[in-house]
């Protein structure tokens, strides 16, 4: 195959695909040419190949809305169990000292928490400033 053959068949493709019209000299060309013939027949050829293959997948959406309702669900089960372990941890440490450990966490998050925030903030006023 020459290089003009090459240049043809990029134009064939073009024209398979509907961004461009059969001209003369392209038709010309193709009458000629058996390379280029055979490329005009072959792209009509993967055309139904394509169209016999194609085919959506068969999604379930309700099922994938069940799913995830159940994992929701398993994560708030989940959520409320770390809650109450934490919970119960606390109250424990609180009891086994004398309630000096509640006072000591909270006195621990009014120092530190403003400090920890700032880079939240910033974050936010930055996303915040870039939104306009
Ligand atoms: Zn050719």
């Amino acid at each position: 195959m020459d290089e003009q053959c090459k240049q043809y068949q990029l134009l064939l493709m073009d024209i398979h695909f509907g961004e461009r019209n059969m001209d003369g000299e392209i038709k010309g060309h193709l009458e000629k040419c058996n390379d280029c013939q055979a490329y005009w027949q072959g792209l009509d050829k993967i055309e139904e190949t394509l169209d016999a293959l194609n085919f959506e997948p068969a999604v379930d959406y309700p099922q994938i809305s069940e799913v995830l309702a159940r994992v929701r669900k398993r994560e708030s089960i989940l959520e409320s169990l770390k809650f109450v372990l934490v919970a119960i941890c606390l109250l424990l440490a609180s009891v086994l000292t004398g309630f000096k450990f509640l006072l000591f966490l909270q006195a621990f998050f009014y120092l530190t928490l403003p400090f920890l925030s700032l880079p939240l903030i910033y974050h936010y006023k930055e996303r915040c400033d870039s939104r306009g």
